[in-house]
């Protein structure tokens, strides 16, 4: 391969969806360098929901682009399903966010007030409707905000941009980055810890919540840090069948997988790169969502797993140009919602490293917020 036009540092759904565009949308050959396997990280291991909406308010800017990326996704899954060979299940989902409480509902009222201005479909259920959706609520539920969105196999969809990167000529080569190569204040690639380098006309960073590390490599420090989320994974207790609809609570949810998994989270923790899963976590899981969900008491656990979620600790991705040094970008810290922005944030990269301009709805979320003064 010739120079490529870019090193993407980190094979997660971020830079692989970055070479993905880079190659479909721009005729731009890129290296993925990953020290382990692509969707090793969080990537792998989400719950591959798409959706604008949360227990944590986001900012408007944030949510427009929430938005915006699961638009991305609804028209980029036939083609991306065609190219990767691969069916990642993308599927309609009826979500209930449960009130156990007045106060709850009050809450939830208020969010739907500021949600629906920016755009966000939401609707009250009372008590007897939201039960009428969801067999698995609690019979004590209140009402539900309700919400009809997306969702994904997580998993399968991260193998799938990966596939779809190489048919598209993505070399994607497994080793461990550990600086940046710089010539006249230009980026010119990467340096290996095997001792090698790629060379390449531009680096993106975009290696998940270990982006921290690389603020060394970059020059400026990157708050991000990994924030652990378990996940445990059900079938249906015998004889019950499979939910049609998912349930949100403000402590946890259960969400039925397309696939046939059952899913029940999650937890947030700050432990460290530690990405393994714990039997407080499981218990914690387990009692949380059986308070607005109580049958999955009686659902057998099949399996549980944790990994890292790139968790900015300003709760806003991190996209943009590095200042200080030409060539050189930076994609992490997408928390909770990296999946659901993956496609526009690769789409929206790739636009800047082959044209060098700022799309205006990632404007906000340059990282030189955090470098001061350059
Ligand atoms: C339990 C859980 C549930 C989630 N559910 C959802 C959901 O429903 N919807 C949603 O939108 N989001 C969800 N997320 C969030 C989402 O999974 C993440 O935001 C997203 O996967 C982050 O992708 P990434 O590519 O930035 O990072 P990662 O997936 O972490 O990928 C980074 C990659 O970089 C590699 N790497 C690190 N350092 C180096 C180096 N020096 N050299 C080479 N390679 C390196 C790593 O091996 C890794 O493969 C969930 C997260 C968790 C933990």
């Amino acid at each position: 391969m010739r120079n490529p036009d870019a090193v993407i540092v980190g094979g997660g759904v971020i830079g692989c969806a970055t070479a993905y565009f880079l190659a479909a949308e721009r005729g731009m050959r890129s290296v993925i360098v990953e020290r382990d396997a692509v969707a090793s990280g969080a990537s792998g291991g989400s719950a591959g929901e798409l959706g604008a909406v949360g227990r944590h308010r986001f900012s408007a800017a944030f949510t427009r682009f929430l938005l915006e990326g699961i638009r991305l996704h609804m028209e980029t899954a036939e083609a991306l399903t065609a190219e990767a060979g691969m069916d990642y299940l993308l599927s309609d989902i009826p979500i209930l966010r449960p009130a156990l409480t007045e106060e709850e509902a009050e809450e939830l009222q208020e969010q739907m007030g500021w949600q629906r201005e920016l755009g966000v479909e939401v609707e009250w259920l009372d008590a007897d409707a939201a039960r009428a959706v969801g067999s698995w609520l609690a019979p004590d539920a209140l009402g539900a905000a309700y919400t009809m969105e997306k969702q994904l196999e997580g998993a399968t969809f991260a193998v799938a941009l990966a596939q779809a990167c190489e048919r598209r000529g993505v070399e994607i080569r497994t080793a461990e980055a550990n600086g940046v190569l710089r010539e006249g204040g230009r980026a010119c690639g990467v340096t290996l810890a095997d001792g090698g380098s790629v060379t390449a006309g531009a680096v993106l960073v975009a290696n998940g919540p270990w982006s921290q590390q690389a603020g060394e490599w970059l020059g400026m420090e990157v708050p991000v840090i990994p924030l652990r989320g378990q996940i445990v994974h059900l079938a249906p207790p015998p004889g019950v069948p499979m939910p049609t609809h998912s349930i949100f609570h403000r402590t946890g949810y259960v969400l039925p997988k397309a696939g046939g998994d059952l899913l029940a989270g999650t937890t947030e923790e700050r432990a460290g790169f530690a990405p393994y899963p714990t039997p407080e976590a499981q218990l914690g899981i387990m009692e949380a969502v059986a308070r607005f969900a109580p049958q999955v008491l009686d659902a057998p656990i099949q399996s549980q797993t944790a990994c890292l979620r790139p968790y900015s600790l300003d709760e806003m991705p991190i996209l943009g140009a590095v200042p200080g040094t030409d060539g050189l970008h930076l994609a992490t810290g997408h928390g909770y919602k990296g999946i659901t922005l993956s496609l526009i944030t690769g789409k929206r990269m790739a636009q800047l490293i082959a044209e060098g301009t700022t799309h205006e709805s990632i404007a906000e979320f340059s990282p030189a917020r955090f470098a001061p003064g350059r």
